[in-house]
């Protein structure tokens, strides 16, 4: 008889394990996706366990939040990437050029050229991701569907590294459908990377073909 699989005593393992199995069931390389631990609201002492067990791709929604936390953290480790997940205003472009690797929240033409104009000041190239109202809701950030290729067009006229799309489905409904939606999107604007599924979802996101998924209360407990 096999031996019973040991348990994950972690977390992040639990998280982790839960990808793999995800990945394999949709006959997916676990290498291909990527997990992105969301510390929003948590402190840095929250943060240093997962560091110490081995995660070193991270991501916060505020500008000022990250910058309070994270200089000090990625001193410490090198090898940490920090993402930004949440709405980006204009005036915080070049801020969000120095201190994040990646953002997944261009969503309007504006960001474009305030993010052009640090990232050309800052000599320094970040990838973006568009991020997509995929449910069309009018209270939610993102770029409209239909206005996605213009965006597209005007980010790369700008030469700001567009590497993927991201989502953020409505809440309280089946995602599946909005997680097929943005990778066919993603798909058909040739971009590699699929930023989709958070604590509640992410398995269903790997399943349908997300290279990052987003995971903060799943790894660190519930938000205050
Ligand atoms: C907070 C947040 C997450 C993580 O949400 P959990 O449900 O805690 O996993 C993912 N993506 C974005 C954009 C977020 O703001």
């Amino acid at each position: 008889m096999d031996q019973p699989a040991t348990p994950p005593d972690t977390p992040l393992a639990d998280v982790t394990a839960r990808i793999a199995r995800a990945a394999a069931i949709a006959g997916r390389d676990p290498a291909e996706i990527r997990l992105i631990a969301i510390a929003k609201t948590h402190p840095a002492e929250r943060i240093a366990p997962l560091i110490a067990q081995g995660q070193r791709l991270f991501g916060e929604n505020r500008v000022q939040e990250a910058q309070a936390k994270w200089p000090a953290l990625i001193a410490e480790t090198p090898g940490i990437g920090l993402h930004l997940v949440g709405q980006l205003q204009s005036n915080k472009a070049e801020d969000a050029v120095a201190l994040f690797d990646c953002i997944h929240s261009l969503d309007r033409p504006s960001l474009v050229s305030a993010l052009a104009r640090a990232m050309d000041r800052q000599g320094r190239r970040v990838d973006c991701l568009v991020q997509v109202n995929i449910g069309g809701e009018a209270q939610k950030g993102g770029c409209a569907i239909a206005d996605v290729p213009a965006l597209l067009g005007a980010a790369r006229e700008a030469d700001l590294p567009v590497v993927g799309l991201m989502c953020v489905p409505p809440v309280g409904v089946e995602p599946a459908p909005y997680f097929a939606l943005l990778a066919r999107m993603a798909d058909d604007d040739g971009l590699p990377e699929r930023s989709m599924g958070m604590s509640g979802d992410f398995e269903t996101a790997v399943m349908l073909g997300a290279t990052y998924v987003r995971v903060g209360s799943a790894l660190f407990g519930a938000r205050d």
